[in-house]
């Protein structure tokens, strides 16, 4: 049995000077029950954690770190720049770096902006939309994650899927009536909402691949279908490329699809785990935002040295070295079929969406396009296989709402021992 005592004293620990005992709900293992795991190291492919137990890690901090933990050349540039000042709250050139490699990577890029997560990209990218646009509403879908602003803590209302409500005490009702909901991968929810909404709709935000109920890539055509119409009604169209840039290609979903955003927001790869989020898209619209135009927008820590040099030791990694989005594509695709394998044995409703190095797996028989489907996998089901997996060294996304991120480091070996270990787990499971 793996031991998980310290955990267990640490978690304990945790909860009495820290909202259950974590600084971000999704570690608290609530969807999955049990202890979450403390770590203290991790190089490579593989998490340890305070028991000493070894984990090959399928979440890689939900992202960021794409290349593995602790990157010869990542951590070599933080340390060099550690001497030297961590911030200075003024310019540096380590800025201009960065933007401009973020620049020459993703298509249609003209300007970039800093922050510290994704969550601030995405409130300052609809900021900058309804200041840009004069418009106030803005779009979103069920399911999809745009961080913890304010406007996007809003769920399907009890009557018209379009009405949203608020999603999490101390949002308010004025708030919610700006953010109107549509479902994902259904183009005519969002038509109908537009239709009833002219000349009131800054912009459509979205996940280009939904990363945040578990993997779902677009339809064929859905994306640009959204373009087509944000063009005719003057709306912006809002990539939130926190998870798939960087990480579906070089240039992000943007890049694989061929469909361009009037704004995009980054967060997760780019600051290689460091905290580090940005908004970009073309100058003209940029130039609405502060010192040049009058969309307030500021940051403290934004730039910082320590991030940027975190950021620019990983994007350049990715931008030298194309070949690693094949291995992490292929190193997806091999889980995939050998998950497939193992389920289809076992003879209970699964579903596997796989995007590039975006995979997740829900128990259900129905394929999983939208919130709507995601919400039907079985729960009881996926705790048991989240916990058995755990329990034999691999740690996955405690929820099945969440997609996993396969990093650059995880071998063959590592794949085939995670389907040994599914195919293990599994075998006494009755249906
Ligand atoms: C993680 C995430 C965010 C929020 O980023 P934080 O850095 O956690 O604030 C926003 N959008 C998407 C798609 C995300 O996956």
């Amino acid at each position: 049995m793996t031991s998980y005592s310290k955990s267990k004293t640490l978690f304990s620990r945790a909860q009495q000077s820290i909202p259950g005992g974590v600084n971000s709900p999704v570690r608290a293992f609530n969807s999955v029950g049990g202890t979450p795991v403390f770590f203290k190291s991790a190089k490579g492919a593989y998490l340890y954690d305070e028991d000493n137990n070894k984990y090959i890690d399928f979440i890689n901090s939900w992202g960021p770190m794409i290349l593995g933990h602790a990157n010869p050349k990542v951590v070599e540039a933080v340390k060099k720049q550690a001497e030297k000042s961590f911030s200075f709250g003024a310019p540096t050139e380590l800025e201009i770096e960065l933007a401009e490699l973020i620049i020459s990577m993703v298509p249609g890029l003209e300007m970039i902006r800093m922050v510290n997560s994704g969550t601030e990209a995405c409130m300052s990218a609809i900021r900058l939309a309804r200041g840009y646009t004069g418009k106030n509403k803005i779009i979103k879908f069920a399911g999809n994650y745009h961080g913890h602003a304010d406007s996007f803590l809003i769920k399907a209302g009890s009557g018209a899927i379009t009405l949203g409500t608020p999603n999490s005490p101390g949002v308010t009702p004025g708030t919610a009536a700006d953010t109107l909901l549509a479902n994902y991968n259904d183009f005519e929810s969002v038509k109908t909402i537009v239709n009833d909404n002219i000349n009131e709709i800054a912009a459509i935000i979205l996940e280009p691949v939904a990363g945040n109920m578990g993997c779902i890539p677009p339809v064929e055509g859905f994306l640009e279908n959204l373009r087509k119409l944000c063009d005719q009604h003057g709306i912006l169209l809002i990539f939130d490329e926190v998870m798939t840039g960087f990480r579906l290609a070089p240039g992000g979903a943007q890049e694989l699809f061929g469909v361009q955003a009037d704004l995009i927001t980054f967060g997760k790869v780019i600051g290689g785990g460091m905290p580090v989020g940005a908004f970009g898209g073309k100058r003209k619209i940029f130039e609405h935002l502060a010192p040049n135009g009058p969309v307030y927008q500021a940051g403290t820590l934004s730039g910082n040295p320590l991030a940027m040099v975190s950021g620019i030791a990983t994007l350049s990694e990715l931008k030298n070295n194309p070949e690693i989005y094949k291995n992490i594509a292929n190193t997806t695709e091999k889980i995939e079929i050998g998950l497939r394998e193992v389920f289809h044995n076992r003879q209970f409703p699964y579903q596997i969406n796989r995007l590039g190095s975006m995979i997740s797996v829900h128990f259900t028989e129905n394929p999983v396009i939208d919130f709507e489907s995601a919400q039907k996998g079985d729960v009881p089901q996926f705790k048991s296989f989240f916990h058995g997996m755990l329990d034999h060294g691999v740690y996955l996304p405690p929820s099945a709402y969440e997609s996993w991120f396969i990093g650059n480091a995880i071998s063959n070996d590592d794949v085939n021992h995670t389907i040994e270990v599914a195919d293990r787990i599994t075998v006494n499971w009755k249906y």
